[in-house]
């Protein structure tokens, strides 16, 4: 197993004990694990915040190649995912093959009951498709609040988010302080990763992934507001693909400035 010295130096720490990074400790970090290999990286985080660490997942073929690092590092380690109630039937199926293959306990978050019964009662089932405000209101119950409640008493998460997802991640860092949840440490494992070296690592492990990805879907969210891309279009073109591009945020990844991703 890899290791890497490169514990958080003096920094201050939380309620639970897990370390807080302000944003030039967590630039400076990101700096220093540039070129570590993404085994490296969970490994510091592992050692940094033990059982503060999760690692988030909606099934999508970077998540897989995340989780097999993270499980094989620590079978124990913790990996959330948000059901929204509206995933393609193909991405249940992967998640009981991750089950399977890793003997995992998902940490599995739903909307809450209370909250979605009344959007679907007052706006109904498919609101989605009727305004952007409407189609927010739907990521924001059935996505945004169990994302708040999957991170509650977390010190760190772990993404499997690539620089070369999209021109708004292009810079995206290994460590960031994610504000939106608390300040918490968000990490990036994958970031420098191609598509290439993503599939790669599937092939190698021989990895369970999405059956949609062999249909043209490279990005996966709800099936409602999923469809396949053309050869050539974007790889989030598929999403909300009735809205323009500036619109489409479903709020899991904000204020740092990478967009959205599959949930
Ligand atoms: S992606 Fe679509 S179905 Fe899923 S939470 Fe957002 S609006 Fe609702």
């Amino acid at each position: 197993m890899a290791t890497l010295n490169m514990t958080t130096p003096d920094v201050p720490t939380d309620r639970e004990g897990s370390p807080r990074l302000t944003l030039s400790e967590a630039a400076s970090l990101s700096e220093r694990l540039a070129a570590a290999e993404a085994e490296e990286i969970l490994v510091w985080a592992m050692e940094t915040f033990g059982r503060h660490l999760v690692v988030a997942s909606s099934f999508g073929a970077e998540d897989m190649v995340l989780m097999d690092l993270a499980l094989r590092l620590d079978p124990l380690a913790r990996v959330f995912t948000i059901d929204t109630g509206r995933l393609p039937e193909e991405t249940y199926a992967v998640m009981d093959a991750a089950r399977e293959r890793w003997g995992v306990a998902l940490e599995v978050h739903a909307p809450r009951p209370e909250a979605l019964e009344p959007l679907v009662r007052e706006r109904g089932m498919n609101l989605f498709y009727r305004s952007v405000a409407d189609r927010k209101a739907c990521c924001h119950v059935r996505k945004v609040e169990p994302l708040q409640r999957a991170l509650a008493g977390a010190g760190a998460w772990a993404t499997g988010l690539r620089r070369g997802q999209a021109v708004t991640r292009s810079a995206l860092p290994v460590v960031q302080v994610d504000y939106a949840h608390g300040g918490i440490v968000k990490l990036n494992p994958l970031a420098a990763w191609s598509e290439e070296d993503v599939w790669r690592a599937i092939r190698e492990r021989d990895l369970p992934y999405n059956a949609l990805h062999d249909r043209g879907f490279p990005s996966i969210g709800c099936a409602p507001c999923t469809r396949a891309v053309q050869p050539g279009e974007d790889v989030r073109a598929g999403r909300w693909w009735w809205e323009t591009p500036e619109t489409k945020e479903c709020g899991l990844h904000v204020g740092d400035g990478t967009g959205s991703t599959a949930a």
